[in-house]
């Protein structure tokens, strides 16, 4: 028979198809006996043993491997040998190629399919990912982010902290929670911690405590996106107050387009949206009220330098009215408590690129796409490991890390993670 299995050691005696897969029967090559390893005497053939093995799927098919092999024994010790066929992992009960070839594609589909490609368990192939994944973490290496960007994304039921390269638009690590539990020993440990000079995030205080003894050389600003929210989550408390105060019959009438038109940026509004807006000016003074303080906010932000921004800011709090509109009132309150950290942002470098904003998005993206079955630790590798975001526009170096050479990459590219996870590559 044509020895189409190529395995040192074995030879194929029978092939048979059926059942959705392909089962082969090979036979070990059985020339010499072996001498015992305990005595050194020579030991005696001593019946057959057969074992079941996943091998490499072959015409699309999984393919099932029943090896038979001698087995030998000592008449002194009494003891029982069957040979070890190095191409086997016994303890995955599958060719060692096979196991190869899952560790290749297992992040890139879901373990079912895996499962039913190969013939392996769900179980196997989840055992396998997790053994390559632990490896991953132990030699894998990315550059510490200049500017690093931490965030919250919601991932498999709970809020897990993202941690971003912002500066080339990249994931950096993630932990299981941004508490200070999690961070502390994460900057504690983490390589070339000097390196970051800025740190750019929500305003989340606790935050500032876990990283300003591990990070010398950073400086914390807090992203205009968070700040800008909470203007437009006040606008939106407002209309909500607003709307039920009215009757259901009313309620009709103040169409739900409200809300889009007085959230949406001026300059984005359509010839009849700013129609309708004046339609709101007329006959809804106190949500115009609201939706004119929400603009004079986001106005702050196209102040040129920190000095007028703070000036204007100013402006936007005197105009506060002493009645009503609390959750503006709050807003003033937290600029307040973040003053520096939210002014610092005319200063930070985190005002050119507004990667922040694009990298939260992108994350959110995947994050939806994601998620369907698949723990924490598993998203978290397919997320931080994906081949194909890794190699893109990622200047590689090498390092000498506590004294062995290692590569560098940048991580995943957070735009080509958005592309693949939107085809649904990534599931
Ligand atoms: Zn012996």
């Amino acid at each position: 028979m044509f020895d189409l299995l190529r395995l040192p050691g074995i030879k194929p005696v029978d092939l048979r198809t059926g059942n959705n897969r392909i089962t082969i029967v090979a036979e070990a090559v059985d020339d010499n006996v072996p001498a015992c390893d305990g005595c050194g005497k020579p030991m005696y053939r001593h019946g057959k043993r057969k074992n079941i093995f996943a091998d490499t799927p072959m015409e699309m098919q999984p393919v099932r491997l029943e090896v038979e092999r001698p087995r030998y024994r000592c008449d002194v010790c009494k003891c029982m040998v069957v040979p070890e066929l190095g191409f086997l992992d016994e303890r995955r009960r599958a060719t060692k190629r096979l196991v190869d070839a899952v560790r290749e594609r297992c992040l890139g589909t879901t373990f079912h399919d895996m499962a039913d490609h190969t013939g392996l368990s769900v179980n196997s192939v989840k055992n396998i990912a997790l053994d390559m994944i632990a490896e991953l973490d132990r030699t894998v290496c990315y550059e510490t982010p200049v500017i690093l960007g931490i965030d919250e994304v919601n991932l498999a039921g709970d809020m897990r902290c993202v941690l971003t390269n912002l500066a080339t638009n990249n994931v950096f690590n993630m932990l299981p929670q941004r508490t200070q539990d999690h961070l502390k020993p994460f900057f504690k440990d983490m390589r070339d911690r000097e390196r970051v000079e800025w740190v750019c995030t929500d305003m989340w205080r606790p935050f500032k405590r876990s990283f300003a003894q591990y990070l010398p050389n950073a400086k914390l600003v807090i992203d205009k996106f968070h700040v800008l929210k909470a203007a437009s989550e006040a606008l939106e408390t407002e209309r909500k107050i607003f709307q039920s105060q009215l009757t259901k019959n009313e309620r009709i009438h103040v169409k739900k387009s409200i809300r889009w038109i007085t959230l949406k940026r001026p300059k984005n509004l359509s010839l009849e949206e700013q129609e309708a807006l004046l339609e709101v000016r007329r006959s809804l003074p106190a949500i115009a009220h609201a939706y004119d303080l929400k603009e004079m906010f986001y106005r702050i932000y196209d102040d040129p330098d920190a000095e007028s921004a703070k000036h204007a800011f100013e402006a936007w709090e005197n105009a506060l009215p002493d009645q009503g509109l609390e959750d503006f009132k709050k807003l003033a309150k937290t600029v307040r408590n973040h003053y520096d950290d939210i002014f610092m942002y005319w200063n930070s470098p985190v005002r050119i690129t507004n990667a922040y904003t694009e990298c939260l998005n992108g994350l959110t993206k995947i994050a939806n796409r994601m998620g369907r079955g698949y723990s924490y630790d598993i998203i978290r590798a397919k997320v931080l490991y994906a081949k194909y975001a890794r190699k893109v526009g990622s200047g590689v170096r090498v390092a000498s890390i506590s004294g062995i050479q290692q590569t560098v990459e940048y991580g995943p590219h957070i735009p080509t993670l958005v592309e693949s996870a939107e085809a649904g590559e990534m599931d």
